[in-house]
């Protein structure tokens, strides 16, 4: 399904992929997640992507063939018939924020498939060599895994820089298939207190996320700001939140998330991804005379997918009912306008092949 005008439906079209290459992997896609920037992408909203374009960055498929000897990120080596993800960005592995800083996702050659080379809302994909791959076990359902790729990941990113603790209150703003992995990844570290905020329509979802492990929610449009910011303080004895983790990608969450955090707290920032207005801070109130850590974080490197693929492959959390909707590859248009509104917590392309 090829993207060729912003704000247009996309078009199923025959595209040559060409024949597999020494170091590359043909991979048969099994699921391609709808990620909330496919939609943005869609609308024209991403200053990265070049059209056409094949969308999808979340994908998980079979292994159709290896350009020689191959191996994933765990030294496994790779053979058809194996269930893969993969590093949806690729990275040079050579510059400074590789090499020095470790801090591949901030590569400046770094390439994301679906984004800004053909992805997975494709019959298949070739990865390129410099993909890096895990397999996986073969039990597990390649839709919920396919969301390990994005959401997951980038949530293992944030709750790693959010450096959260045991015994810690957290408020998670936002509850969207990211607020849902960052919210398990808290369960996974120990949280105490886990709050997620959404707002009107978000209703399927908060109650998911109770479901899920949550000890309160709130619907920001039906409390005012100060009587929410109460609430999150008196959970946790007057102070706010350790850490607040913006999930909602709207720039509006960071007036009640940084007054929701506890002074000494995290602020940290994932769901913002592509470019906004900018928004006043009370710099004194907020950030200074709270000592507060304010984390940026950009996408997420192999090791938080590995994070995100165990979390998933374990099945600690109650996540079976998180892929809400399943389509096919011709209803991707479908899909993204679901996406768009709302309707669903999660949704997920899904492939048949012949054998
Ligand atoms: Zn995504
Ligand atoms: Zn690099």
């Amino acid at each position: 399904m090829v993207l060729e005008k912003y704000n247009s439906p996309l078009r199923l079209r025959e595209v040559e992929i060409g024949s597999v290459s020494p170091g590359e992997t043909l991979v048969s896609m099994l699921a391609s997640g709808i990620c909330g920037s496919d939609v943005h992408i869609w609308r024209g909203k991403d200053p990265r992507t070049p059209l056409p374009l094949i969308p999808g960055h979340e994908g998980v498929g079979i292994i159709r063939n290896t350009g020689g000897k191959a191996y994933d990120v765990l030294g496994e080596s790779l053979s058809p018939g194996d269930l893969i993800l993969w590093d949806r960005g690729i990275v040079c592995g050579k510059c400074y924020y590789c090499c020095v800083m470790k801090t591949p996702f901030l590569c400046p050659d770094r390439k994301t498939y679906g984004i800004m080379r053909n992805g997975c809302y494709a019959q298949d994909l070739i990865l390129v060599k410099e993909t890096r791959i895990l397999k996986v076990n073969k039990d597990v359902d390649p839709a919920l895994l396919a969301s390990a790729s994005c959401s997951g990941a980038t949530a293992a990113h944030a709750v790693e820089l959010s450096e959260i603790s045991p015994g810690d209150t957290a408020v998670i703003q936002g509850p969207g298939p990211l607020g849902i992995f960052v919210l398990a990844f808290c369960l996974q570290k120990g949280a105490e207190c886990i709050g997620v905020t959404g707002r009107i329509g978000d209703e399927a979802r908060l109650r998911f996320c109770r479901e899920m492990g949550a000890d309160f929610t709130v619907n920001i449009d039906e409390i005012p700001l100060m009587e929410r910011i109460d609430l999150v303080k008196n959970q946790s004895a007057g102070r706010g939140a350790n850490v607040v983790i913006e999930c909602t990608g709207s720039p509006d969450a960071l007036e009640d998330g940084l007054k929701m955090v506890a002074p000494g707290g995290t602020y940290c920032t994932p769901g913002i991804a592509v470019p906004h207005e900018s928004i006043p801070i009370d710099w004194y109130q907020d950030i200074v005379k709270k000592n507060l850590n304010l984390k940026g974080v950009w996408v997420s490197d192999t090791s938080h997918l590995y994070q995100a693929a165990k979390l998933v492959e374990k099945g600690h959390f109650p996540l079976k009912g998180f892929v809400t909707h399943r389509l096919s590859l011709e209803k991707a248009n479908e899909a993204l306008r679901l996406a768009e509104t709302l309707e669903m917590i999660k949704g997920v392309l899904e492939f048949s092949h012949s054998q």
